[in-house]
């Protein structure tokens, strides 16, 4: 029987694991299918505080692993398949084994849609990205794509058009699911130009290894062409990773836990932390800070249970 067990090995599972580990309460750790969740994924982190340099992502989710184990923390490179979160304590089926646990942090983050070109995986942290915030900063007086045609990609061509020479936009369509409100912001911005009724076909350089440009296919004409671009970045969205939760945590309709207020979930005993439920700021500080706020929750829930 654990005290807890964390769903995820991200920033916030991770910051939680430190927290609940510092705390006697022998945290097991379920690392899921990409350990070290998003930031595993990019290179140079500039934001994070505490790192004037800036650090590599990969570097600083293993520090915060490393912290973790440090205080007792247990990893197991394992996948949640499905729970029972009835009655407690809950039950969790972990590559097959039915595991129980008294309190349980979600914290399994929400996957970047991307477009699932071959070169894209192979350039992200060098060109590509799917956090404007992130990464916008790394392209002052560059050129910048982004793809999409929804608020987020609209809201993120306007941001980026801070640091870009130019911004243009690839929609597959020539309509759009964005606001007329934020549309309208948008094509009144003169940095950012439109290519419409496009879609991306492949992603240059991985040989260079960095992005230098994209082929462009227009839907209507069949026409091909290159483009220039040095930063490439996706807003199509982002999956929350609540497969396992579903029918038993409250979801929104697209997929992230919704919060009943601090880290709490609508089942006593579970709580939330980073991107599975944060749909609005999306960085390593914010799913940090969320992880500390589940695993004091939690410590203060099984300390009132007697724990
Ligand atoms: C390319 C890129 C660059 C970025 N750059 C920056 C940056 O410079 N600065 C910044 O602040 N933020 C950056 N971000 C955003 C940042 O990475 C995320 O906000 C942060 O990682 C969210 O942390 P998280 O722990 O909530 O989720 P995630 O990092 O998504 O981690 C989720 C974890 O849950 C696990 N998991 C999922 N489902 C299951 C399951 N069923 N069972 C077990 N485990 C499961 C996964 O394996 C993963 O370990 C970037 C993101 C990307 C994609």
């Amino acid at each position: 029987m654990y005290n807890v067990v964390i769903v995820g090995s991200g920033c916030a599972g991770n910051t939680a694991a430190i927290y609940t580990g510092r705390a006697n309460l022998s945290p097991l750790v379920l690392a899921g299918h990409e350990p070290g969740g998003q930031l595993s994924l990019t290179t140079l982190v500039e934001n994070f505080p505490g790192f004037p340099e800036g650090i590599d992502g990969p570097v600083l989710v293993e520090n915060i692993k490393q912290q973790a184990i440090h205080f007792g923390a247990e990893y197991r490179h394992a996948q949640l398949e499905e729970c029972d979160l009835s009655k407690r304590p809950f039950r969790l089926r972990i590559d097959g084994e039915w595991i129980e646990t008294r309190t349980l942090i979600v914290a399994s983050g929400a996957s970047a849609r991307w477009l699932g070109l071959p070169n894209e995986m192979r350039l992200i942290g060098k060109g590509v990205s799917s956090c404007a915030t992130c990464d916008g900063f790394f392209f002052r007086g560059k050129k910048i794509m982004v793809i999409g045609g929804g608020d987020s990609a609209m809201e993120e061509a306007n941001f980026l058009s801070r640091f870009g020479s130019e911004v243009t936009i690839v929609h597959r369509r020539d309509q759009f699911r964005a606001s007329k409100i934020m549309l309208d912001r948008t094509r009144a911005n003169p940095k950012i130009k439109w290519l419409l009724n496009t879609t991306v076909e492949d992603i240059f350089d991985v040989e260079k290894g960095y992005v230098t440009g994209v082929k462009l296919r227009n839907v209507q004409t069949g026409q091909l062409w290159d483009q220039e671009v040095d930063g490439f970045f996706l807003a199509i969205g982002h999956i929350p990773n609540t497969k396992p939760f579903a029918g038993q945590l409250d979801l929104d309709p697209d997929g992230y836990i919704v919060s009943h207020g601090g880290a709490r979930t609508n089942i006593t005993g579970v709580f939330h932390a980073g991107d599975v439920q944060d749909r609005t700021y999306r960085q390593a500080i914010t799913a940090s800070g969320a992880g500390c706020m589940a695993a004091i929750e939690a410590e203060r829930f099984l300390e009132a249970e007697g724990h």
